[in-house]
């Protein structure tokens, strides 16, 4: 399988204060597959969160590489990474990051406004994306209007926004009913036969059995059990 990430000895140290530190991750190789389904699995606190966190561009490590196609984004410019995360990942977060004064098309739609696309043209992406979700009646709903569930289809619908080619996802089938579950796993299948990249983080069992390529954490390391 060809990659399109990769890590090499990622490090990641959180520095609490001028004398208390986390290790995060601990040299951390491994590969993401080009258009499968990649699960992050691990116990609560063995560094999933930190690990995607590094494949998006989010934050830097402490040390070691990612690469994407073989470029090294870890320690690229600013300019560079913002570039990456809007071209080529969307990004699914675990409390959703929704913004509750706007509904569930304009929440959607948001990401957008930086584009030359006209406003019409913006919502009716939105409305089809949202679609896709099986939100189509859902709309005009504010987030606390929402279920729990439907807030995570919002959010996944918004990770889409730009086409991009990779997913990252935290989480995102944590706190939703068993039949949203359900939905979002056949949306993710149907996105990879689409040709995307996908990386979630989860301890679903049957989601981690779908998965093509299982990495899993131990305490900021790689579990190879
Ligand atoms: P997981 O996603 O597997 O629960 P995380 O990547 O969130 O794990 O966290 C790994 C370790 O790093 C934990 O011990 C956590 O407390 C610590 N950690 C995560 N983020 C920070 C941060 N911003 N500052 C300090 N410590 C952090």
């Amino acid at each position: 399988m060809k990659s399109i990430i990769e890590t090499d000895k990622l490090t990641k140290v959180y520095n609490l204060d001028s004398q208390h530190s986390v290790v995060a991750l601990k040299d951390v190789t491994c590969q993401v597959p080009q258009e499968k389904l990649t699960v992050i699995t691990g116990p609560s606190g063995s560094g999933k969160s930190t690990l995607i966190s590094l494949m998006a561009a989010l934050d830097r490590p402490t040390s070691g590489r990612v690469y994407v196609d073989g470029e090294d984004i870890a320690f690229s410019s600013d300019l560079f990474q913002a570039r990456y995360r809007k071209k080529r990942i969307g990004i699914i977060f675990q409390e959703y990051n929704l913004l509750e004064e706007l509904s569930a098309v304009e929440n959607v739609a948001m990401p957008l406004v930086v584009t030359n696309m006209k406003r019409a043209k913006r919502f009716d992406l939105a409305a089809s994306l949202l679609e896709k979700v099986d939100l189509t009646d859902r709309l005009d709903h504010l987030p606390r209007q929402l279920s729990g569930g439907e807030r995570q289809r919002v959010a996944v619908a918004r990770s889409l926004v730009f086409d991009p080619q990779i997913i990252i996802g935290d989480e995102p089938l944590s706190n939703i009913d068993e039949e949203t579950q359900e939905n979002l796993f056949s949306l993710f299948i149907r996105l990879k036969v689409k040709g995307k990249t996908l990386v979630i983080v989860s301890h679903d069992r049957n989601f981690i059995q779908l998965a093509d390529h299982v990495i899993r954490l131990v305490k900021g390391r790689i579990d190879h059990t």
